[in-house]
């Protein structure tokens, strides 16, 4: 532990340094308004930065304070985070939102910790970044780039790991807290890669890390082995009459519950609706499970009354589907 604060004392200042001279210019840098930082970092996690850029600027257009995300329905909310995916964050953002919109935004860790949607990581880089607390945020990123200046043998899906590294980065913490977070992040991001060789050439930490020092940069992290995701088969069907189109809500509590989508099941059920114009197979990877899908465009024998019908124009402005079924989506644009 003493060695490891000792690397991580000398590699704050050329963490920095470096950040400074190249971080990228991001829509949500630069703000220390924490609702736009927390909107920002709920939509980043599990989501890539490209994909968030785009739906950042819109979702604040839309609800520029939590005061008016307070406001929205439900739906508009969803309607906004379409095709972001994982949409229990859209729904604790509303209902986070309710919240502060009543008692203003919790100005400490165990405050913002509180809030719905809101885990260790997601509340550390909020105060971090906000109100520069040294409160670490310590995700797979920053794991990956710890274990590697350190080249700790420590499995990382170990809770025990993570909280090391908590206390670890407690302990050097700059007071520029949410530069020194946002230079964590951008390094993991940008030069000490998951995937691929990272790029230590350019990595402001080479003369400090211990993995690059002994050429073994790509055996860290340390993790157990992931179990394979589970495939399941589903057919879907998009319905179409008189220029109408069926939906009907995800029931249950489990994955996208409670969202609109088309028709689905597990048994090939096509020919019970009518008849088969087109089909298509599409495959959707979530955290934990594959969807492979078989699609079919049918003209249906009747508006099946089990059904929402709605026209395109309808589809596109008042119902969020989600992405996993935007293969078959292009059926009702046409
Ligand atoms: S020197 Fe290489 S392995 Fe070490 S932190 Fe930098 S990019 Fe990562």
């Amino acid at each position: 532990m003493q060695n490891a604060i000792r690397v991580l004392k000398n590699a704050v200042p050329l963490l920095l340094e470096w950040y400074g001279a190249y971080k990228r210019e991001l829509p949500w840098r630069g703000t220390r308004d924490p609702y736009k930082i927390w909107v920002s970092e709920i939509m980043l996690q599990q989501t890539r930065v490209e994909a968030v850029k785009g739906y950042y600027a819109a979702f604040l257009e839309k609800f520029p304070t939590a005061e008016a995300l307070a406001r929205a329905s439900e739906e508009e909310v969803l309607k906004a985070w379409e095709g972001l995916g994982y949409y229990s964050r859209a729904r604790n953002l509303h209902r986070a939102a309710k919240i502060i919109a009543e008692r203003g935004f919790p100005a400490d860790f165990a405050g913002v910790r509180a809030l719905p949607g809101v885990g260790d990581y997601t509340a550390g880089a909020i105060c971090s970044i906000a109100y520069d607390l040294p409160c670490p945020a310590v995700d797979g990123n920053v794991l990956r780039i710890l274990t590697r200046l350190t080249a700790d043998e420590r499995n990382i899906d170990e809770m025990s790991t993570r909280s090391a590294f908590s206390e670890l980065l407690r302990e050097v913490y700059p007071p520029q807290a949410g530069e020194f977070c946002q230079s964590l992040m951008e390094l993991g991001a940008t030069v000490c890669v998951p995937n691929g060789e990272p790029m230590c050439l350019i990595c402001p930490w080479r003369e400090l890390c211990a993995a690059h020092r002994m050429g073994r940069e790509e055996e860290f992290p340390v993790r157990a082995e992931k179990k394979a995701r589970k495939t399941e088969q589903i057919f879907v069907y998009v319905l179409k009459k008189e220029g109408r189109f069926a939906l009907r809500k995800r029931e249950g509590k489990g994955l996208l519950a409670g969202l609109w989508e088309f028709p689905n099941g597990s048994k090939d059920e096509s020919a019970e609706y009518g008849k088969v114009l087109s089909e298509k197979n599409a495959k959707h990877i979530f955290t934990h499970i594959e969807w492979h899908m078989t699609g079919y465009l049918i003209e249906a024998k009747e508006f099946f009354p089990q059904f929402t019908w709605v026209t395109p124009e309808e589809m596109r402005k008042g119902y969020a589907l989600p992405s996993a079924f935007k293969a078959f989506k292009s059926w009702v644009d046409n």
